[in-house]
């Protein structure tokens, strides 16, 4: 068995304890002679994964009892309707956006009300962060949105934006347990875990409870409404049950390594090491403004497009995965989330010197 370094922004790299341990109990779970995958959501067994997921989640992220965690399906990309579905009581949301997923976001809500965008970095290929510290929020806004670490173009909001008192609402996929965050300044958190806490297909939402209510857009599909889930505790139907226990032993695996703290000051060490390359090498840069820069997902570019292929290819021959960019900005990027080793990260660096070396 060989495993590679696996560079991927998602579905991405999880933990090799995590998998080792879910391959072991695989066709018996705790002595109940079953998979987790062939039992009853409504069982002993489970009830205590989903307890104890629920459990250590709130304890890693400090969530204050005024909010629900709500395990469900669909991805993020389900959330960029379920969000305007249940609170745009006022058909009027502004969106701050900063990249793809944000502006999928933006669009979608279209659909059902106003939805404004005060702010963009567009103009500049998504390589920033906009300045949000005095936005045109709308008066009658029923939320301000973000998408908080950009997977694709590889920025991250260093500071919130200021809101003007709406309800804050984020995308916090690609940084999902990555570093320390203060839940009392969101109304909403929410991502899909399968960029730093599991397998695809679950996505977490953290609510509080005050914008939790029956008064949803007409024609909201029972499965779409918060309140249904939250008032049975994720489990109003058959819930993504195989995934949320995975996401339950990343939730272990990261208290064991020292919490939210540890992984930000781990995090902080591999993605210094990626961008103090950057910034010294004569062939690869960096795209993003410094100060805007993502721990997560670092995206880089040689300039010369038949180079990057050479980098990519080179790179995959070497055992470094997936390091092409997305196909909408072409490139490279370094996707390195909590389970990407520091080694991961260093050796790639000493690729890349060699491969600066040989080509410049
Ligand atoms: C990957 C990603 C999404 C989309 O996730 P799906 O689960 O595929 O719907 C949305 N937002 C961000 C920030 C992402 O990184």
């Amino acid at each position: 068995m060989k495993r590679v370094y696996n560079f991927s922004a998602g579905p991405a790299v999880l933990p090799e304890e995590v998998l080792r341990e879910a391959a072991e109990e695989m066709l018996d779970y705790k002595g109940t002679g079953m998979s987790v995958m062939e039992m009853s959501h409504r069982s002993k067994a489970y009830d205590t994964i989903i307890k104890e997921a629920e459990a250590d989640l709130r304890d890693l992220m400090k969530i204050p009892d005024n909010y629900k965690v709500l395990f469900l399906q669909g991805g993020a990309s389900q959330q960029f309707a379920m969000i305007p579905m249940n609170l745009m009581k006022n058909k009027v949301a502004d969106y701050i956006v900063t990249g793809q997923w944000a502006k999928k976001a933006w669009q979608e809500a279209s659909i059902y009300g106003k939805a404004n965008k005060i702010a963009s970095s567009e103009d500049k290929t998504f390589s920033y962060i906009p300045d949000c510290s005095d936005l045109p929020v709308s008066e009658d806004a029923d939320y301000v949105y973000i998408c908080e670490n950009n997977t694709i173009y590889g920025t991250k909001f260093k500071t919130l934006p200021d809101t003007k008192g709406k309800p804050l609402v984020a995308d916090v996929s690609s940084c999902f347990l990555s570093e320390p965050v203060d839940v009392s300044k969101y109304a909403v958190i929410y991502g899909g875990v399968q960029k730093n806490i599991g397998p695809a297909g679950v996505v977490i939402v953290i609510i509080r409870e005050d914008m939790i209510t029956e008064d949803v857009l007409p024609g909201t599909p029972t499965m779409l409404r918060y309140k249904i889930h939250a008032d049975n505790d994720s489990l109003y139907n058959t819930p993504p049950a195989y995934g949320i226990y995975i996401c339950g032993k990343v939730f272990k695996w990261l208290k064991k390594k020292g919490g939210l703290e540890a992984m930000k000051e781990y995090n902080e060490k591999k993605a210094k090491i990626l961008y103090d390359f950057l910034d010294e090498s004569r062939l690869f840069r960096g795209t993003v403004r410094k100060e805007d820069r993502s721990l997560m997902n670092v995206p880089f570019v040689t300039g010369n497009e038949e180079l990057d292929a050479k980098f990519v290819k080179e790179a995959k021959e070497a055992g470094f995965e997936n390091l092409k960019g997305h196909r909408s900005v072409g490139g490279m990027r370094a996707s390195i989330y909590n389970a990407m080793p520091l080694e991961g990260v260093e050796k790639l660096v000493e690729f890349m010197r060699k491969f600066e070396a040989e080509n410049l």
